[in-house]
């Protein structure tokens, strides 16, 4: 589990501590899959964490009422390196998409990403994560590439979010 947990996840989003609001902003990392044809993305790609995996990549809860922090870390929210944030939002990725399987010469590989999103809160259910960088973007780090065709894989050296060099703790 991140610095985050749920207990302290739901406390936090409870209602603010300054002006009582209990609308939020969440930012989380959040696990995105993609469909590569020739290094180009053939679609934005689609969402594959659940709850826990939200809760787990949280590193900035915003109250919308009067814009306190209800939650902030400017450590990584997959290893944990401090200040490792800084590394990870607006930072291009460091494992590059090649154009085609280095292996097999296919066309097309399985990107699993990490994508910042953001999330409201507020009265019914929270709003469906909207990503704020796409493969390709600054922001958007590639975890693992998988050829469609053949066996080769490809996976990113040390923490896949900032590049620290580790260790990788379990996620939930
Ligand atoms: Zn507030
Ligand atoms: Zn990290
Ligand atoms: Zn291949």
């Amino acid at each position: 589990m991140g610095h985050l947990d749920e207990t302290a996840f739901t406390a936090a989003i409870a209602g603010c501590a300054t002006c009582g609001a209990k609308s939020f902003e969440i930012a989380s990392c959040l696990d995105r899959q993609v469909s590569v044809m020739l290094g180009e993305a053939n679609d934005d790609g689609r969402w594959t964490h659940d709850g826990e995996k939200f809760i787990d990549g949280v590193y900035r809860v915003t109250c919308l009422g009067c814009g306190r922090d209800a939650y902030a870390s400017p450590d990584c929210p997959r290893c944990h390196r401090t200040g490792g944030l800084a590394d990870i939002v607006d930072a291009p990725s460091r494992l590059a998409v090649p154009r085609r399987c280095p292996s097999c010469q296919g066309t097309e590989v399985t990107v699993i990403g990490f994508a910042p999103a953001r999330v409201r809160t507020g009265a019914g259910r929270p709003s469906a994560p909207a990503p704020a960088a796409l493969l390709g973007d600054a922001g958007f780090h590639v975890a693992m590439i998988a050829c469609d065709q053949c066996e080769w894989v490809q996976s990113a050296d040390g923490c896949p979010l900032c590049g620290g060099p580790g260790p990788l703790r379990e996620r939930p």
